[in-house]
């Protein structure tokens, strides 16, 4: 057909680099988690809002490399002072002012980081949380929702995109570890609940409350649906963490971009320790795990207490450094207002779509970030979200519709705006949808 004519013709360069990356990378690129319609688009550059693909293709971004770039792609303040720094070295083991610039500018506005420490991922950043949970509490056990991806580390990932047979009943969602890589026992380690259920959180603190060093938590998980924390159930994380004696660690490696103070100061969480990456690098390798003073001391084995090694070859490099700082700097309150009307904007105009065509699709997000699901109800957790096979149809259909028009949609994910976005391409997004709900709808 006409559609897949198209994608053939202008595939011929991606469709190249994938025959020679079949040879050389097991399934075929190291990008693994890209959209594949049916091979990977190769892209050349980036143009602030925009990609261009191999075979020279401009297309509008929505993912943004998994959300990082929230400045948008070659973002120059960014660009110039990295040139400046990769004549002077860009790696020491000694430490630099580089890394002062950017932990002070978040210590200042991240109400809950008062002590921080830099690593290269969010992978990382949500491991070292971890370890300094259980090395403040003496404890070894976690808890964690449903569904919700904090990166690779072994025990944050369980139950992480569990598929339905693997759930359990409701009321007592079962541990797994998903993948083939992690030892079984590890899900023996975690405790799973569903996010924005408060009684089954009780139920499970109350059986393994006091074993617990932390419960990790993303206040808007974007592949358990990206919905907002009830107030009460952010309330009873707090008043239980308390109860129980553990800790909480927001993960908001991805959602730092809800506002000027973070996704907790916006969602009214108070976490012990924070998780952060993506945004905070400028388009660089970077994590860091700031919270309470007191805490994050056993980064330094105060007293008779040994020290918790945090090292990283690469942590705290002056060019993610210097990139991080300045992209940050560049978002004032002023640049967060500005997104947050772009996202209300957007979800606005894709809601009155939804009604306009009586759509079963709704809906989530807030600041810069929005998912569009298909299903009729609003989904508040994980397995709400979690599309049945045809509407998991719907979203391959969607996605595909969206290529065609030249945007790129993330499949199950967060989509996500970014400063160098206009008006005009905020349309483009809700015209596709609207033109998508036509087409498919008749
Ligand atoms: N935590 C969350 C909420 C994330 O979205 C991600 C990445 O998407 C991670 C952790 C892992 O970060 P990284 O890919 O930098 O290791």
């Amino acid at each position: 057909d006409f559609l897949s004519f198209r994608r053939a013709a202008r595939r011929s360069r991606s469709q190249y680099f994938f025959e020679r990356g079949r040879l050389i990378f097991p399934d075929g690129t190291t990008r693994v988690t890209v959209e594949r319609d049916p091979i990977p688009t190769y892209i050349a550059r980036g143009e602030g809002a925009y990609l261009i693909d191999v075979d020279g293709n401009r297309l509008l971004d929505l993912n943004n490399n998994f959300t990082t770039l929230i400045h948008g792609h070659g973002y120059l303040p960014v660009a110039d002072a990295v040139a400046d720094i990769l004549q002077k070295g860009t790696c020491f083991s000694n430490p630099t002012e580089h890394e002062l610039g950017l932990a002070e500018l978040l210590v200042q506005r991240i109400p809950a980081i008062e002590h921080i420490r830099f690593v290269n991922s969010g992978t990382e950043a949500v491991m070292f949380a971890i370890k300094a949970a259980r090395a403040f509490t003496g404890r070894s056990r976690i808890a964690r929702a449903e569904g919700a991806y904090h990166g690779a580390y072994d025990w944050a990932e369980v139950s992480q995109s569990a598929a339905p047979a693997s759930w359990g009943p409701e009321e007592a969602p079962t541990a797994t570890t998903v993948y083939r890589g992690a030892p079984e026992s590890v899900a023996e380690e975690v405790d799973v609940i569903r996010f924005n259920d408060i009684e089954g959180l009780e139920r499970r603190v109350a059986i393994s409350g006091s074993e617990l060093a932390c419960i990790l938590i993303d206040p808007m998980p974007s592949r358990a649906g990206l919905t907002a924390p009830d107030p009460a159930f952010v309330e009873a994380i707090s008043t239980l963490s308390r109860q129980y004696g553990f800790l909480v660690v927001a993960d908001e490696v991805l959602n730092l971009r809800q506002g000027y103070r973070g996704a907790s100061a916006r969602f009214g969480l108070v976490p012990d320790l924070v998780a952060a990456g993506k945004i905070i690098g400028g388009g660089f390798p970077v994590g860091a795990v700031g919270g309470r003073k007191e805490v994050m001391e056993v980064f330094a084995g105060v007293g008779t207490r040994p020290v918790l090694p945090q090292g990283g070859t690469f942590s705290a490099n002056p060019v993610s450094m210097v990139a991080g700082r300045v992209a940050m700097e560049a978002l004032t309150p002023a640049s967060f207002e500005r997104l947050e009307e772009m996202g209300t904007h957007v979800r606005n105009g894709l809601c009155a779509a939804i009604a306009r065509y009586e759509a079963p699709f709704s809906v989530t997000g807030s600041a810069s970030l929005f998912r569009i699901h298909p299903k009729r109800h609003t989904p508040r957790e994980y397995r709400q979200a979690f599309p049945t096979p045809e509407q998991n149809s719907w979203m391959t259909n969607m996605t595909s519709h969206f290529r065609s028009l030249d945007i790129l949609l993330p499949f199950g994910a967060a989509s996500c705006l970014s400063t160098a976005m206009t008006n005009s391409d905020l349309d483009l997004i809700v015209e596709a949808f609207g033109d998508f709900l036509e087409t498919y709808q008749s």
